[in-house]
Parts: structure tokens; sequence; C-alpha cells
């Protein structure tokens, strides 16, 4: 059980993983615009029409040849009907005539402008405008936000909760996207007590079945419930039972594309995982330059790829972002596969005494004059979840570093929920 990397740089260790990943070729498969949020874009979006297709006003108020505006004093444009948004045809007002339009509406024909309601005064079926209104103001020509033809959102694209409204608008109904990789979840640890049930003398609240799950939410990907996992609950807890978990791994492996552990990898009496990864697959790499984090093991049984993520919770959270998460991306084409990355100025300053690269839980803001700020949480221990309430983002130490001094710029990963 040694012919395998050890001790990899975080870079490294990402390469591996992410080369490992870009092998295998994800199916497509064509789900309903709704339930693609969160998706990879299979093919890129060329919009077939015009957005929006037609001229339309942007304000409530009266659609009128701006030819006719008064450079100076005022003049009078009679009223010659109400255009609403969704009314289209019929209305074309001569110079010196107005249509009565409301937002969205389609510009009646001839008219180029919109004065808006609050600037003029409507007297006996007229109203007056003042000298000072700009001669095509207000209006949206058609196709100022896509042209026919034009890429709306490239393949690799994330269908992001902001990102769905432009493939609505193009009247997309259904959506081709990558198939999300079935990610099964094993804790394991008998100190361990699901929440809901109370905790015996040595024993504490299963915690990173909950993280894992809800990371693999952020990313897109749902957790996949298998066999045994329990009722209501996105993953499967294990005692620190060699056979109970071996068996529960080639389960897992005949089910999932990828299996993703918590716990019992460093080199404790009960760490059993190392062990059975080599006995019933192949470890990749075992440990990584990395902390919070470094007994991280990346390996493989039958088709499925594994990733046993050390138990302090933290760990488990930053190997997620930092390994994890580029392999789920890599493994749907995503274009975007590591955390977003920010530089970020330090307000005090941060020593390290060890060769890995840190990650510190950090609370970032952007000070008034646009600078990003970023604040080491107290408390850094790998099994202190209190600095994930408050904490935005990890700050990245590299290995080689000490000290960064106070006000000097810092590398930043975004949290999963902040970007
Ligand atoms: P291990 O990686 O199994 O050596 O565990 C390292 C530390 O993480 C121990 O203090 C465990 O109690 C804790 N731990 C392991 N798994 C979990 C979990 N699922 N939730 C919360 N804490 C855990
Ligand atoms: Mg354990």
């Amino acid at each position: 059980m040694s012919d395998f990397p050890t001790m990899l740089s975080v870079a490294a260790a990402r390469t591996h993983v992410v080369d490992f990943c870009a092998q295998r070729k994800p199916a497509r498969e064509v789900v309903p615009l709704y339930a693609a949020v969160g998706r990879i874009l299979c093919d890129d979006v060329i919009a077939a029409a015009d957005l929006p297709p037609f001229a339309n006003s942007a304000m409530d108020g009266f659609a009128l040849h701006g030819v006719a505006l008064p450079a100076a004093d005022e003049r009078r444009f009679r009223i010659i009907g109400t255009r609403l948004a969704g009314n289209a045809g019929g209305l074309s007002p001569g110079v010196g005539e107005c249509v009565r339009i409301t937002t969205g509406a389609p510009m009646p024909a001839g008219a180029d402008t919109v004065v808006i309601r609050e600037h003029v005064v409507e007297e006996a079926g007229s109203i007056i405008v003042r000298a000072g209104e700009r001669r095509g103001a207000h209006v949206r020509p058609a196709g100022e936000d896509f042209r026919a033809g034009e890429c709306v959102m490239r393949r690799g694209q994330r269908i992001r909760a902001t990102r769905i409204g432009a493939l609505a608008a193009m009247g997309l109904a259904q959506v081709a996207v990558f198939a999300r990789p079935r990610v099964g979840i094993l804790t394991t640890g008998d100190e361990l007590v699901l929440p809901g049930a109370p905790c015996g003398p040595a024993q504490i609240h299963n915690s990173n079945g909950f993280s894992i799950a809800a990371m693999l939410d952020a990313d897109g990907c749902v957790p996949a419930v298998g066999s045994g996992a329990g009722a209501n609950l996105p993953f499967r807890h294990l005692p620190d039972d060699r056979a109970l978990i071996r068996s529960a791994l080639l389960a897992a492996a005949a089910e999932f594309d990828v299996i993703i552990t918590s716990g019992g990898v460093s080199a404790g009496e009960a760490d059993h995982l190392p062990g059975l990864i080599a006995e019933l697959g192949r470890i990749h790499f075992w440990k990584v330059r990395m902390r919070p984090g470094m007994p991280i093991l990346f390996g493989e049984i039958g088709k499925a790829m594994v990733f046993c993520l050390p138990g302090n919770p933290v760990s488990t959270i930053a190997t997620f972002l930092c390994l994890v998460r580029p392999a789920l991306a890599t493994l749907q084409a995503a274009e975007e596969i590591d955390p977003p990355q920010r530089h970020a100025r330090l307000t005090t300053a941060i020593d390290k005494r060890h060769d890995r690269t840190e990650f510190l839980r950090a609370a970032c803001t952007a000070g008034e004059d646009g600078t990003l700020w970023v604040t080491p949480m107290q408390g850094q221990g790998s099994a202190m979840l209190r600095g994930m309430i408050d904490a935005n983002a990890l700050i990245v130490v590299a290995e080689d570093c000490r000290r960064i001094e106070a006000g000097e710029p810092v590398q930043i990963l975004l949290l999963p929920g902040v970007s």
C-alpha cells in the first residue's frame, strides 16, 4: 500500500484530480428549464430573434415624433389613443400628435421618442411638452439586449439563478445540460450521532454529512440518496467497523460515480479508509500539503472515484472546496472549475510556521474606496465551526510564506453561496 504519491502540493493534487476527471465525458440530458438551475449548459445558446423583439417604451409616458419636440417654450400634442404593454398595431401618431404608452408597449409607427408622464401637463385631450426633452429618449430599440444570431450563453457555462432569465427570455422551455455525477456520501466514526438523537458520553453530532451534502447542492450537484442512507438523510453513516465500511464502499462503488467519505483517513487505529481503498481499488494519492485537510485521499474503486475527506469539520470543507469541487465541475464539463479567487488586503498580519498551504477562515468586506479587506476569524482549529458562521472566504497562505503584514494583498477563495 505504498505505490502512490503522497504529500502532494495543493496544485499538483488538483491537477491530478482534474486530469483524471477530464477523461470521463459526461452524457447530455434535456431538462425543463427550471430544473436546469445550477447545471452546465451543453450547447451554445444562440438568439433566434432580437431581444427585445420590437422597439418599446422604457417608461410610462407619451410616444411622439422627436422632430416635433419644442426647442424653446412648449408645444401641445394631441393624444390619439393609448397603447398598453401587450397591445400591438393600429396607432400611428402624426407630427404634433402622441400616444399614451406604458412601459414595455411597442412604439407606435412613426414615434421615436417617449416623454415621461411626470414631465408633461395633460389638458383637454392633449399634453403640453416643455423644451428640454431629448429626441429618442426612453425607447428600447429592438435587439438592444441581444441581436438575432448572437451567442446568449456558452457551452460549459453554469445556469445560475441570475442567468436563467436570459434563457427563458429566449423562449427556451427546456435545455440540454451535462449529466451530473451521482455522488454518494459516507460518513464514518464511532463517536458520531445523528442530529436529533442525544449524544452519549464521548459522542458528538455528525456535522460533516450535512456540510458535504449542502456543498454539493451549492454546486448544483445533488447527493444521491443511495441504499443505506437514513430517512431524509443525504448520506449514510457507518461506525469505525472495517467490514461494514468495506461492504458500504463496494455497494457505493456499484451505485455512484463519485463517493465522498468523511473521517477515518488518518493513521489512527480506527482509520480504515486508506487500507480499504488500496484493497478494493487503487489509491491515486494520499495526503496533500495543506492545512487543514492534510490526510485527504483520492482513489478509485471499480468505476467510482473516491474522495476520502478528513473528519475534522473544517478540513472536510477545505478539501471539498479545493479538490472535490473542481472534480465535480470537470465531470460536468464546466468552464469554471475552481472556487472564485480574488485578492484582498489583510487587516491584520498573519504568521505561519509550517510548510503547507494554509487555508484560514476569513471575513472579506469591501471598503468605501473599493478595496477588498479580509480578516482572519478567531479560532482557526480544524474542528472549530464557529469561524464558518461569519466567514465568507478562505485566505490562502502559500507553502513558503511565513508572514504577511497587515495591508498586504493575499489570495482568497470565496465560499459557496457567497460569490
Ligand atoms: P477522523 O478523521 O476520523 O480522525 O476524525 C477527526 C476528527 O473529526 C475527530 O475529532 C472526529 O470526531 C471528527 N469528525 C469526524 N467525522 C465527523 C463528522 N461527520 N462530523 C463531525 N465531526 C467529525
Ligand atoms: Mg474517525
